[in-house]
């Protein structure tokens, strides 16, 4: 059984076929999706998503690439969201540096105190790192202690960089897609990660992995992505799903209050 941590499925190109995605997605095993906000409103519907269907959870959070419309009165309301049952981390959130450079100072200051809410609530963290991974590891750093833990979303950084994330105890790292095509070029890195800390994600509807590029993205392709690093690795991907299953358990659904703890399906 396979959890995808990370679809947008709120996207007008997923919600409006999103029984079929869901049918797919059972079909090729996948028993649990994280839906991640980027901003309040899609918080809100994130939410709603994980309370109507089952094997919904959600983040709320804003992303990076969306701070420059929020105002910081936002962070209340996301404070009263994280209460909701499904809501399994904050984000995502993190730094964006291909999109936009002239508002770095606000993006760090979302991050801040997104970090500090992810802490309050015990919750873990969800980190957009695209152009961004030195500063947004340097963040994590100086706000780290035992309650700070979180995933590097589609990780895109160097071995050094690597390194630095694995050098503190409950921080993980999923890659997407984009693995899978020809050009992709830190292959070493994923050798370089360790089973003990890797995430399974497709961030649809971003990213299809190969034989779907060019199309939408989607939960079911998961496992395309999954034999890609099996690959990589020189693993089986039974044994690799097994550590990831195992990670995503631990980092995103054994810590949660007992209220979020009830569909315990092992
Ligand atoms: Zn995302």
């Amino acid at each position: 059984m396979i959890t995808d941590t990370h679809a947008h499925l709120y996207f007008p190109e997923c919600i409006s076929i999103i029984d079929e995605i869901l049918s797919r997605a059972r079909d090729s095993g996948i028993r649990r999706i994280i839906v991640p906000a980027v901003d309040l409103e899609t918080s809100k519907v994130a939410i709603e998503l994980s309370e109507k269907y089952e094997m919904i959870y959600c983040a709320v959070g804003i992303h990076p690439g969306d701070v420059n419309k929020a105002e910081i009165n936002v962070i209340d309301e996301l404070n009263k969201l994280l209460e909701r049952e499904k809501v399994v981390a904050v984000g995502e959130t993190g730094l964006d540096y291909y999109w936009d450079t002239s508002n770095i100072e606000k993006q760090k200051s979302f991050f801040k105190i997104q970090i500090e809410l992810a802490k309050s609530h015990k919750l873990p963290v969800i980190i957009h790192t695209r152009n961004s991974v030195d500063d947004a590891v340097e963040m994590i750093k100086e706000n780290y202690d035992k309650d700070l833990r979180g995933q590097f979303h589609c990780f895109s950084g160097n071995k050094i960089q690597l390194n630095a994330i694995l050098s503190m105890d409950n921080f993980y790292v999923s890659y997407c897609g984009n693995i899978t095509y020809k050009n992709y070029a830190d292959i070493d890195v994923i050798k370089k990660t360790p089973q003990e800390r890797l995430l399974s994600e497709t961030d649809s509807p971003f990213l299809p992995p190969v034989p779907y590029r060019g199309k939408k993205n989607e939960p079911s392709y998961i496992i395309h992505t999954l034999d890609k690093i099996s690959e990589i690795k020189g693993a089986n991907t039974d044994e690799l799903l097994k550590s990831i299953n195992k990670n995503v358990e631990s980092l995103f659904f054994d810590f949660l209050p007992t209220k979020r703890n009830t569909d315990n399906a092992d």
